[in-house]
């Protein structure tokens, strides 16, 4: 499971980090949503892998958000 975040449309709502914050949570730089460190692909502040305890509340985080910029895809 592959989770992206097109953070250069992130309105900071906050939905996400508290849905899930095993997951998400919020760049102290510019206040957008990001994955946690640990569960990046690549590097890459905004497409990581949840581990399986998170897979649901990471759906959760992109149902609840309301801009819809969490997409998950099948890896
Ligand atoms: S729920 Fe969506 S808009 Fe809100 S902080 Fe998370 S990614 Fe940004």
């Amino acid at each position: 499971m592959i989770v992206t975040i097109d953070r250069s449309s992130c309105v900071s709502c906050g939905s996400c980090w508290d849905a899930c914050p095993g997951f998400f949570e919020q760049n102290p730089d510019d206040t957008f949503s990001q994955i946690i460190e640990k569960f990046r692909q690549d590097g890459n502040i905004g497409t990581g892998t949840p581990p399986v305890d998170l897979e649901a509340c990471a759906h959760d985080a992109a149902d609840l958000c309301p801009v819809q910029i969490i997409t998950i895809a099948d890896s």
